[in-house]
């Protein structure tokens, strides 16, 4: 199965059996009723057109709180709210600003869902802090989102804004621009990379931010990358505290919860860490070929069924003892044990011009940001799993894909290889990045190819960067654990970090980075830590030394 294509998508017909019972009990909760208005041009994007009015009928047709009224741009209503796109939704105009320009369709259709329930609820229920920092801003402030209907990140995004404009509708409006549906505005912001968010023109978030850092960055007007909590939350008591909800993070909750132990997962991020934005996943038992995105909403809706996730909230501090405390954006935990899931980043080339033009055609993820490549050059850079899996599902939606790797072979699984080459993706071998260049946009690479020393310059719309990842330890390292020569956690084979009660598991370990691997690191350290609360170890550690036994 291919990810979700854009240029012609199927009528929404998809809100069937047990969803559409729950939407439908989930409506009739709603005190206020959602107006939602679509303006459309017969002969603008007549597929598209077509696309929102059926999504918005079936929405509609499940509860009468839905007040769905359909438009012609030639209405006096266009007019009267500065509508001018086809198709365009505005959500209850008379009390907010908020609109959407495009389909809210694939990975979007959690927005619509979203901001169905925060304007039936007419409360944007932000944390305390959020609220603070908004209440310092007091000038008008227009936002807008570059979202993609293929980026998981992308609602979490959107929803945060639209939050802050129920919150705030005097001053903050909103408009949610799908990439796909309105290219030219995305050449226009050189929005080439989702979610992107502007306010009043200037770019204050590049990628997804966490609730209380999107409102920083709202009110300084510029990116802020820390938020310093005015006051501590609430603490809450808990057996073990997991951070970060990859599938590591999610399988251990899993496995503690059903030891009988309370658990919090935390997760400053979107769920499901790198799966999220791997394309087609190949070899998880089970499934022969399913989304990453797929394979993660069923791991964290099962997840769920044990395990509280605080999802949005960032640690910022551990404090080893008994209890160990967990100090977040939010709130403290005090907890038993902690296993570090917190997993691994993309690694950057480190070459002029990589981090100016990022999210101007330097992109670290083909499923969220390919769509808006398609017909265009790009470059994929990396020999391994992640380049050829990136590099197949670009040329699979249609983008011009050449592969850039600096030695004479890939590294990655044989049937990767041999799909890459049945497919003629071009490679460029031994040949390393130098620099990407361009003013608003990458326009080209200059290239170097270390066999016949020459350099050489390439036109190209885009790179995509797969050259691995390294290790999230931040809060490690703070924390005084100890990592491994290669910057790992160091681990014992229970999954234990030098300090007591610290454990760790999945990427952030080193290891094989495999989805099925890193799940069982969760599962084995889940194992782990409910032994050891169980018999604690160190108990008999001190009774042996006491009692002169042998260590
Ligand atoms: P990887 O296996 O470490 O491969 C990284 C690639 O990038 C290598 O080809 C490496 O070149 C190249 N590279 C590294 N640094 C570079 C630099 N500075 N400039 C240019 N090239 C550079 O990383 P990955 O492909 O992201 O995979 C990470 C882990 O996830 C692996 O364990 C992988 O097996 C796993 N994974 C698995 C799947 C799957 O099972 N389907 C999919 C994705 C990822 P050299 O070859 O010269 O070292």
């Amino acid at each position: 199965m291919q990810p979700q294509r854009r240029s012609n998508p199927d009528p929404p017909n998809a809100l069937r059996g047990e969803i559409e019972e729950q939407l439908k009990k989930l409506f009739a909760t709603l005190p206020f009723s959602v107006p939602i208005y679509l303006f459309t041009r017969d002969g603008e994007n007549d597929v598209l057109n077509r696309a929102a009015r059926e999504t918005l009928r079936s929405f509609r047709n499940l509860s009468k709180k839905i007040d769905f009224k359909e438009f012609n741009l030639d209405h006096p209503f266009a007019a009267q709210w500065n509508v001018d796109r086809s198709p365009t939704i505005l959500f209850d105009p008379e009390r907010y600003s908020i609109r959407y320009l495009g389909v809210p369709y694939g990975e979007e259709g959690r927005t619509l869902l979203g901001a169905i329930l925060i304007i039936g609820l007419r409360s944007a229920n932000l944390g305390e802090q959020s609220v603070k920092v908004l209440n310092q801003i007091d000038s008008p402030r227009e936002m807008k989102v570059f979202v993609s209907p293929t980026c998981p990140y992308c609602p979490e995004q959107a929803l945060v804004a639209l939050k802050a404009v129920v919150e705030k509708p005097e001053l903050l409006s909103l408009q949610m621009i799908d990439i796909q549906c309105n290219p030219d505005l995305a050449e226009q912001y050189s929005a080439f990379s989702v979610p992107q968010t502007y306010a009043n023109e200037v770019l204050i978030a590049q990628g997804a931010l966490p609730e209380e850092l999107f409102m920083l960055s709202l009110l300084k007007m510029e990116q802020q990358n820390v938020f310093i909590p005015e006051s501590d939350a609430a603490e809450v008591r808990t057996d073990v505290v997991i951070v970060g909800g990859g599938p590591a993070g999610l399988v251990a909750g899993i496995y503690t919860v059903r030891s009988g132990l309370s658990t919090a997962v935390i997760e400053k991020g979107p769920l499901g860490g790198q799966v999220a934005i791997t394309p087609i996943v190949e070899n998880y038992p089970g499934f022969t070929r399913v989304p990453g995105k797929t394979l993660v909403d069923i791991t964290v809706s099962h997840a769920l069924e044990y395990v509280q996730i605080f999802q949005g909230e960032e640690v910022t501090e551990l404090v080893p003892g008994d209890p160990i405390q967990v100090i977040t954006n939010r709130r403290k935990f005090l907890t038993r044990a902690v296993i570090l899931a917190t997993g691994a980043n993309y690694r950057r080339l480190d070459v002029p011009g990589e981090s100016r033009l990022t999210g101007r055609g330097v992109s670290y993820c083909a499923t969220c940001d390919g769509p808006l490549f398609k017909g265009k050059k790009v470059l994929v850079v990396g020999g391994g799993n992640s380049a050829l899996t990136e590099a197949l599902h670009l040329y699979n939606i249609g983008v011009k894909v050449t592969i850039v790797h600096r030695r004479d072979r890939f590294r990655a699984q044989e049937h990767l290889t041999r799909t890459a080459f049945a497919n003629e993706i071009p490679v460029l071998w031994n040949t390393e990045v130098k620099e990407i260049k361009g003013q608003e946009r990458v326009r080209e690479v200059v290239l170097y190819n270390n066999k016949t020393g020459e350099s050489f310059t390439a036109a190209t719309d885009g790179i995509f960067i797969a050259i691995g990842y390294t290790p999230s330890v931040d809060l490690a390292v703070k924390t005084g654990i100890q990592l491994t020569a290669d910057g790992f956690i160091q681990r014992d084979a229970h999954h234990r970090t030098n300090i007591r009660g610290i454990y760790s598991a999945g990427d952030v370990e080193g290891g094989y980075k495999q989805i099925i691997t890193a799940m069982g690191q969760g599962a084995e350290a889940a194992i782990s830590v409910f032994e050891d609360l169980m018999h604690p170890y160190w108990k008999d550690e001190t009774s042996r030394q006491t009692s002169g036994a042998p260590s």
